[in-house]
């Protein structure tokens, strides 16, 4: 039985490296049918809030993720935030300082520090030097009287590791570059280093999926691990996968500082839950050479961490949004209509929500539905159908009325009063004749008719737009441009 786990820490907002890796877990579970556990990594009181935990709940809720125990739903190994499992974690401190497999260590930070900078200028491995690991009683007794207060150190073991990475393979990690490491600090806190494989183990984790960056952790985390199997506390040590780091712009690693990391930004212009996640899913995997454009249904189908690529993956804001602008495509008219009621309400909205038509919302939303790149883009789209008057943009103005636009805007106002206004295409022909007799295309004759109506230079369809706008706005609003 699958059983993966999501343990993101409430710090901050939601980012894009967040949703990939929940996104992988999710979908490996989902793909065996196997369980996700979401749990919440809160022990750093300092850092985390409450706040962020309202977030990251809501996040999960809106890209559509279930899970099958966590937060809301609870689960056999409730609690699932660890702010609350703190009994545990001291009872397993204990029980690994009496096995012998974690020490007391008195080293204050001034000592470490020296021994580290001498053992780096004479070239040696500068990690933890294995000082505290075998104090007598009289030095323990020393420190004590000296009212040093220890952190408890895990004891790596003398060999090195080596485990099989569910997307890199076969890793080594020889003792000098993981020496012991602290799970307790001197206050008696417990560290990341032990509660996350500590409910691993008690959560019964099978399948460990995480960011690159956590990968010098994993040779410790078994050694945790196996001490934890001696000790009768976990079953089996978890396989574990290391997702590609996520680069951003000057090819560095995507920061959670970069604004294009945020998820609030995506959720605030627009983009489909089900568009983000598809691209999300490219960062390190792709269903198939020439398909980047799928449901989260068949991700799930085909999704195989083996497939997964170690390389490190580009973040390209560009193709996110064409990702997007195809998801935006495949909706149903109905749903988009829908998806895009936020937009075209207060506070997005400039116009007085009575001067909203549904109507026109209606007839006007499958031409924009081919258009859009993100929901939030529908607001200047239609605006000029709920405005009383169009929006006013000099550069709009300057750009598309230039001389001879008023006898344009004279001929073409004329030809509209007298077009059958059921029929794009005649409304169309109106002002391509009025073109012809100035002697300009239509793309150049329709420009200032755009402008007179909506106020901008680009938009929908423009011949599609009058008509829903109707003929009297049409017809009034040219002869304001030209008043
Ligand atoms: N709480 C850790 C983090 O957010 C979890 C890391 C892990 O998956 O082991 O970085």
């Amino acid at each position: 039985n699958v059983r993966v786990r999501f343990c993101p820490s409430p710090t901050g907002n939601p980012h894009v490296g967040l949703v990939r890796t929940a996104l992988f877990n999710w979908a490996f579970a989902r793909h065996h049918g196997g369980t996700l556990v979401f749990r919440i990594e809160d022990t750093d009181a300092a850092r985390d809030s409450e706040e962020s935990y309202e977030q990251l709940l809501d996040s999960m809720r809106w890209l559509g993720f279930d899970w099958d125990e966590g937060p809301e739903i609870g689960g056999p190994h409730a609690p699932y935030r660890q702010s609350q499992r703190m009994d545990i974690y001291k009872d397993v401190a204990r029980k690994l300082l009496d096995g012998g497999y974690a020490y007391y260590c008195y080293c204050s930070t001034a000592e470490l520090d020296a021994r580290r900078e001498a053992a780096r200028a004479a070239g040696k491995p500068s990690g933890y030097d294995g000082h505290c690991r075998a104090l007598t009683d009289e030095q323990i007794a020393a420190y004590r009287t000296d009212d040093r207060e220890p952190i408890v150190r895990f004891r790596m073991p003398d060999e090195p590791i080596t485990f099989t990475d569910l997307v890199r393979g076969e890793l080594t990690f020889t003792p000098e570059n993981v020496p012991d490491y602290g799970i307790v600090r001197a206050n008696g806190a417990p560290l990341y280093t032990l509660v996350n494989p500590v409910d691993d183990a008690l959560m019964e984790i099978t399948h460990v999926l995480r960011g690159e960056d956590l990968l010098s952790s994993t040779p410790r985390q078994i050694a945790l691990y196996k001490a934890l199997t001696e000790l009768g506390i976990a079953k089996s040590v978890p396989a574990f996968g290391h997702l590609p780091y996520v680069m951003g712009e000057g090819n560095k690693k995507l920061s959670k500082r970069d604004p294009q990391s945020s998820l609030n930004l995506y959720r605030e212009r627009g983009f489909l839950p089900e568009g983000l996640l598809n691209y999300l899913s490219l960062l390190g995997w792709s269903l198939s050479a020439d398909q980047d454009v799928f449901s989260i249904d068949e991700m799930v189908a085909a999704f195989d961490i083996k497939d997964v690529v170690p390389n490190p993956a580009r973040f390209d804001l560009k193709k996110c949004e064409a990702i997007n602008a195809d998801h935006i495509r495949r909706l149903d008219v109905k749903a988009f209509i829908e998806a895009c009621g936020p937009w075209l309400k207060a506070p997005h909205a400039p116009w007085a929500p009575e001067d909203f038509d549904q109507a026109r919302w209606e007839a006007i939303a499958p031409h924009a539905q081919t258009r859009l790149t993100v929901l939030s883009d529908i607001t200047k789209n239609v605006d000029f159908l709920f405005l009383k008057e169009p929006v006013e943009d000099e550069a709009s103005w300057t750009k598309a009325m230039k001389e001879g636009s008023d006898a344009l805007l004279r001929t073409a106002r004329a030809k509209l009063e007298s077009a059958d206004w059921t029929s794009p295409e005649s409304l169309k022909n109106a002002v391509l004749a009025a073109g012809e007799e100035h002697g300009l295309k239509l793309g150049k004759a329709q420009a200032p008719v755009r402008v007179a109506v909506t106020g901008r230079t680009v938009g929908l369809p423009l011949f599609e737009s009058l008509e829903v706008l109707g003929k009297d706005k049409t017809l009034s609003r040219i002869d304001a441009a030209l008043a």
